[in-house]
């Protein structure tokens, strides 16, 4: 449905009116300070990558007043967040936490529930708490970026990577717990984070691992960074992809700076993709292959340096293959299909000697070549990949926003195993409903030891209905196509997550049941983000809200 924008602002919370809302609002800002409590009242701003809105999604696939927030707080604490989330229970207002609301692709700032206050944790509550040496590790609150914490390293003078996504704009803490990827050794975000400290939807805070174990006079545990599970049972994955707490402090392992060196593979034959992934499967699984290489296809060659899709074809529908081919074979990856972007570590013979079993692997299909940074104009993608590679963030995944005009994007990011056969199937898939809606096709798959994550960006025009429809539709087909075949999502947009949700349904949806009974006891009158990853309080359910 769409919203009338007509009506007063801001927008309010499901049944809450208007005079009750601003006592509400009155209290917490009686609570908070009168400047911490910001109500939308403007017009929109979709903003860009670093100056983003924290009201709605600057990707929009629906008008954007359809996913809006009723306002804005800003806690300086713990105590604070525990003040907001006490407030909601007290006046039934959804609150829906961020830490930088950037998320692209995924919803942005924006909540589930229209009218919902956004908490914004990034601003305020932007420490490195503890950054250590020794360990190898820091502890965070929400508001540290990839590039503030990159910084503060750097300020320390030790040799620490921090490992980042493709854009280093987001938050350390929020990215691991939506569960992102980045590209060094360290890539899996989640399996690197080792401790939190959680505000519950009734206000208790707790702290898991073994942070539970009180540290000497009040001190924090010394071993809460080193020791991911503490004792019994292991809750931190609630914590992740869920609406089942607040994380305002967490642990993350940072890797010691090692030498590396970053290639590129390109392969010829579009259709050789299936038998790409089966060379790197066993390369992956004995860790021949140091991080989580992409295998991307060539079209990105051209997307990447910012190109815009106009200048190479002006007809409505998908580039054809042809055309991004000979587009393709002007550039320093001459002609190919598929580009594989890797790094290795370690000493110069380590290093040396990987290289060579990579090369002795794949040199196996015909017409594959090598490139290393010093084989590249240093304008080239390489020297960036070579940074991320290296936990250095950039900035460079932007440009191929300029693909089309107001271009913004939407991703369906399946989870695939590495055999060549399921590769195909999903791919073909994917490939067809992207021409069916007249859209252009750019997979990556980040191959981790048994599985890759697909990533298929869509992007779109956001000032044009139609094309935000094509997408929306599009990625809607492929969950359930996807599904019926049995692969699903690792992580989605909001308007889509009751989809991707209702996907994981063996023995009759058991796995929702569960995670409704968790929500139900641990935020019964149902404030913390209602309806993310699909989850919905009792008061919510069966309402018509699922879409
Ligand atoms: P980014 O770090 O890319 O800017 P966000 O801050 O938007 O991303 O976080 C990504 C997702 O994780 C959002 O859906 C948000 O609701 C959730 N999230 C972020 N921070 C927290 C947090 N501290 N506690 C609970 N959920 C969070």
């Amino acid at each position: 449905t769409s919203a009338a924008r007509e009506e007063p602002l801001p927008v309010l919370p499901p049944d809450v009116d208007r005079p009750t809302f601003n006592a509400a609002i009155q209290e917490l800002r009686e609570g908070l300070g009168e400047e911490w409590v910001v109500l939308n009242t403007e017009e929109l701003d979709d903003g860009w990558y670093m100056e983003h809105p924290n009201t709605h999604d600057a990707h929009h696939v629906f008008p954007p007043w359809d996913l809006v927030s009723s306002g804005v707080c800003y806690p300086s604490s713990t105590a604070d967040v525990q003040l907001i989330v006490r407030w909601a229970n007290k006046y039934l207002i959804p609150i829906h936490p961020i830490s930088l609301g950037r998320n692209f692709g995924y919803g942005g700032a924006a909540p589930r529930v229209r009218g919902s206050l956004i908490i914004d944790l990034g601003k305020r509550m932007n420490r490195v708490l503890k950054l250590d040496g020794e360990n190898c590790s820091a502890l965070l609150e929400p508001g540290v970026t990839y590039f503030s914490l990159w910084e503060t390293i750097r300020a320390s003078g030790l040799d620490l990577w921090v490992d980042v996504p493709d854009l280093g704009g987001g938050s350390v803490l929020g990215n691991a717990c939506d569960r992102g990827v980045g590209y060094t050794p360290y890539g899996d975000h989640w399996a690197n984070h080792c401790g939190l400290e959680v505000v519950l939807p009734t206000g208790e805070i707790v702290r898991t691992g073994m942070g539970a174990l009180p540290g000497k006079e009040g001190e924090d545990n010394p071993t809460w960074q080193s020791f991911q599970y503490g004792y019994g049972p292991f809750l931190d994955g609630i914590f992740s992809q869920s609406n089942y707490g607040i994380v305002t402090t967490m642990g993350v392992w940072l890797m010691p700076a090692t030498q590396h060196t970053s290639y590129m593979l390109t392969f010829a034959e579009e259709e050789s993709y299936p038998e790409i992934m089966s060379l790197i499967r066993p390369l992956a699984i004995n860790k021949v292959l140091g991080n989580v290489p992409q295998l991307r296809h060539a079209i990105q060659e051209l997307t990447i340096t910012g190109l815009s899709r106009a200048s190479i074809w002006d007809q409505p529908g998908s580039v054809p293959p042809e055309v991004v081919r000979k587009e393709v074979a002007k550039l320093p990856c001459g002609e190919c299909s598929w580009v594989f972007y890797g790094t290795v570590y370690g000493p110069a013979a380590f290093r040396a000697q990987q290289l060579k079993t990579i090369k002795r692997q794949f040199f196996q299909l015909p017409g594959t070549r090598l490139f290393l940074p010093s084989d590249v104009p240093s304008t080239h993608y390489l020297h960036s990949r070579a940074l991320v590679c290296s936990g250095q963030p950039v900035l460079r995944e932007l440009n191929w926003l300029a693909w089309v005009p107001n271009g913004a994007h939407v991703a369906f990011s399946p989870i695939c195993p590495t055999g060549g056969e399921h590769v195909k199937k999903l791919y073909e898939m994917c490939k067809r409903r992207c021409k069916e809606f007249g859209l252009d096709f750019f997979p990556t798959l980040c191959v981790a030891s048994r599985e890759a994550h697909v990533i298929v960006e869509l992007v779109y025009d956001k000032s044009s209905p139609s094309s935000k429809h094509a997408a929306y539709t599009c990625i809607r087909t492929l969950i359930a196509d996807a599904a019926r075949a049995g692969y699903g999502e690792y992580r989605t947009h909001l308007v889509f997550s009751d989809q991707v949700a209702g996907t994981y349904n063996w023995n009759g949806g058991a796995l929702m049941k569960l995670n409704e009974r968790l929500k139900d006891a641990l935020d019964p009158r149902g404030v913390l983000s209602p309806g993310r990853n699909g989850i919905w309080p009792r008061r919510f359910r069966d309402k018509g809200w699922e879409m």
